[in-house]
């Protein structure tokens, strides 16, 4: 019987776990189908406090990961494919194990919707990005591409205009799902260039990174290419949250709500990251709320001795 399990082994997860360990509770950490979560697909991390030359994403996972584990947290490399929250203590299966705990954090993060082209994960941190917060900085002054119709492909084309010579905004569809004021920003801004319909047909790169994209027209099939150095795919997130459906309530787009901080409505479950945020998504707002959950469940623990 474990005092608190954890779900998920990104910023989120890993921080709940700092904290949880060094509250003497043991956490188990189950890793999950991405060990580490996002940061792992990113390069240099340079807005994370207290790296003033940044560090290497993955660097930084490894880091807190030996932080939880010289406080005693476990790992187990399961991926979670169901819970049962209708009881205390709940339990939680991964594989072929099973485990019974008195609280649980659940961080199993979001994963970026990618395009599905065989070239464009091995790219990822080097010339390819999923967050253009996260990776904007490293576009100065060059030709960047971003792909998607919604809300947040216009987001993240009119943010990256401050570092882009030219930013061209790749939509599969002449119609947007992005709302209209978003839209009529992005069409005013003089540096995006609309490029629709298109599909992504290629991401052309080199040793040096990225070097361009080719696309079709979805009707008549013609292709052009597009001289970028910077990809980035903005098709939305998936929370990752299937274990879950049915025990816990969710919003429209299925990432778990929370209240009162990291609480849900199951008493002694509690959420950490990007499964529950879908506005603000970095690394140190994720490690934040982990930090918010594991102590939620500290004080859960400590009422229900
Ligand atoms: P959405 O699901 O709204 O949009 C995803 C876009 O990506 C769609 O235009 C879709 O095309 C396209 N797409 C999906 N899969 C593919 C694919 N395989 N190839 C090419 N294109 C693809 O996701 P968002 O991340 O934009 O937004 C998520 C939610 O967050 C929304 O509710 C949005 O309103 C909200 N949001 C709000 C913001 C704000 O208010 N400031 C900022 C950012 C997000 P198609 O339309 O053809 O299906």
């Amino acid at each position: 019987m474990y005092n608190v399990v954890i779900i998920g082994s990104g910023c989120a997860g890993l921080t709940a776990a700092i904290y949880a360990a060094r509250a003497n509770l043991k956490p188990l950490v189950i890793d999950g189908h991405e060990p580490g979560g996002q940061l792992t697909l990113t390069t240099m991390v340079e807005n994370y406090p207290g790296f003033p030359d940044g560090i290497l994403g993955h660097e930084l996972i490894e880091n807190m990961r030996k932080q939880a584990q010289r406080f005693g947290a476990e790992f187990n490399a399961g991926i979670v494919t169901d819970v049962d929250l209708s009881k205390r203590p709940f339990t939680v299966t991964a594989g072929s194990d099973v485990y019974e705990t008195k609280t649980l954090i659940i961080a199993a993060g979001a994963s970026a919707r990618l395009l599905g082209l065989p070239e464009e994960r091995p790219l990822l941190g080097s010339g390819v990005s999923t967050c253009a917060t996260c990776d904007g900085f490293f576009f100065r002054n060059k030709a960047i591409a971003v792909v998607g119709g919604g809300d947040t492909a216009m987001e993240e084309a009119s943010f990256l205009t401050r570092y882009a010579s030219r930013l061209y905004l790749i939509h599969r569809r002449n119609e947007f799902r992005a709302s209209k004021i978003m839209i009529d920003r992005a069409r005013a801004n003089e540096k995006i260039e609309f490029v629709t319909p298109a599909i992504v047909e290629k991401i052309l790169a080199d040793s040096a990174g990225v070097e361009g994209i080719r696309l079709r027209h979805p009707e008549t099939g013609e292709t052009r290419e597009l001289e970028v150095h910077g990809v980035f795919v903005a098709i939305g997130h998936d929370p990752n949250t299937a274990a879950f459906r049915g025990q816990l309530p969710t919003d429209a787009n299925g990432y778990l709500l929370s209240t009162n901080g990291s609480k849900t409505n199951i008493p002694g479950v509690f959420v950490a990251g990007d499964v529950q945020d879908h506005r603000y998504r970095q690394a140190v707002t994720a490690a934040g709320s982990g930090c918010m959950a594991a102590i939620d469940a500290e004080k859960f623990l400590e009422e229900h001795k």
